[in-house]
């Protein structure tokens, strides 16, 4: 690994001063279950010479419901938020999608922030350098993506454009589903985006000299239904190969509220728009559930070795939907 400079920030302006001063050249760390390892593999094209550690900076890692909006700092761990009666009994897709995320240990140690904001797990990307050099990628400000002639079974079947690497956070995709949006501080002040809104083609849409502050949801209508359902291949500890998080709520037997937040088929969180069109004033039936979910996978342009995405895309939509169609009968009962 390269050497580097550590430096606590004790506040949020320190922090963005310093990332000013370093600019493009310093990186803040939170839990560092991303980072470290990035920063040992040299995976960055130009690796930081300052490292901001902002885990001294006070109550940045609160959770908490004020009026009806849900609160969480950047520097909440996964486990507290997987752990949190508050999320789990109003915001339960959350509190589902930060339960698979990882291993316990690591949990404990990763962030809010640092989820959102993790690299890519692309392999091309995270080529090794000491394996045979870094690849440059489109990502890396190459001109090539190997993924598209490559093996790219765990890549975007939708929504990319010159890179197919997926969003790896689970986070994302829950706070997607929640209408839940991201707090940003820089240099010009404090700003705010939308979960699926803070992705770009290329990363996120963070400045080099802005922190993510923390993430806001808006309280949902009494008895909405939320499940969060992911794919992957080693259960215990892994990325989703395809995730789906619904939030839906039925009054009079239709669906008033409908969110479809799929993950890891684009490079950033994808609203299944057509789905919920579907479903919306619609009772929630085997009917109804299969057709949205059917039309989950409408734009999908899948990669020589990825169409098994698709199937499984409408599989656990599926079985996302038809677990909110159970809950929502064992509750009337
Ligand atoms: C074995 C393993 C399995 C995993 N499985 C999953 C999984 O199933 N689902 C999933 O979603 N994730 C998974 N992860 C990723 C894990 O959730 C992230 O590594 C973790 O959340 C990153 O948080 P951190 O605080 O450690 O971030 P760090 O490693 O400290 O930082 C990660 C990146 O975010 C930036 N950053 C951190 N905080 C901020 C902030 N507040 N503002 C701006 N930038 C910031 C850093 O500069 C860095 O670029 C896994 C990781 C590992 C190692
Ligand atoms: S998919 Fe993206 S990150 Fe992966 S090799 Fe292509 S450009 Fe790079």
């Amino acid at each position: 690994m390269r050497s580097f400079k550590h430096l606590n920030a004790k506040t949020l302006e320190t922090c963005v001063t310093l990332l000013q001063t370093h600019h493009g050249l310093a990186k803040v760390i939170a839990g560092g279950t991303d980072l470290l390892g990035v920063l040992k593999s040299r995976i960055l094209p130009e690796p930081p010479e300052l490292l901001i550690n902002i885990k001294e900076i006070p109550n940045l890692d609160t959770i908490k419901e004020e009026n009806r909006t849900l609160k969480i700092g950047a520097l909440a761990r996964i486990s507290e938020i997987a752990g949190s009666s508050l999320i789990r009994k109003n915001y339960s897709v959350l509190s589902e999608a930060a339960k698979s995320v990882a291993t316990p240990v690591i949990r404990d140690m990763a962030t809010v922030g640092g989820n959102l904001c993790q690299e890519v797990r692309c392999w091309f990307y995270r080529y090794p350098h000491e394996i045979g050099g870094r690849i440059l990628c489109h990502r890396k400000g190459g001109s090539q993506c190997p993924a598209i002639e490559g093996d790219n079974r765990y890549h975007a079947i939708m929504g990319a454009k010159k890179c197919f690497a997926v969003v790896p956070s689970d986070i994302a995709v829950a706070l997607t589903a929640l209408d839940g949006e991201i707090n940003i501080i820089g240099p010009k002040g404090e700003r705010t985006l939308s979960a699926a809104g803070f992705y770009t083609p290329m990363g996120n849409a963070l400045d080099p000299d802005e922190v993510v502050t923390g993430i806001v949801a808006p309280g949902l209508p009494e008895k909405t239904s939320q499940s969060f359902i992911k794919f992957s291949l080693r259960k215990p500890v892994d990325f989703a190969v395809v995730s789906a998080a619904c939030v839906i709520k039925i009054e009079g037997n239709v669906c008033t509220h409908v969110r479809i937040c799929l993950g890891a088929v684009a490079p950033f969180p994808v609203r299944a728009k057509a789905s919920e069109k579907i479903l919306l004033a619609k009772p929630l039936n085997e009917e109804t559930i299969r057709a949205a979910a059917d039309a989950s996978v409408a734009e999908a342009k899948p990669l020589s070795m990825n169409t098994y995405k698709v199937e499984l895309i409408k599989t656990i939509t599926q079985r996302a939907l038809s677990s909110l169609l159970y809950k929502t009968k064992e509750e009337a009962v």
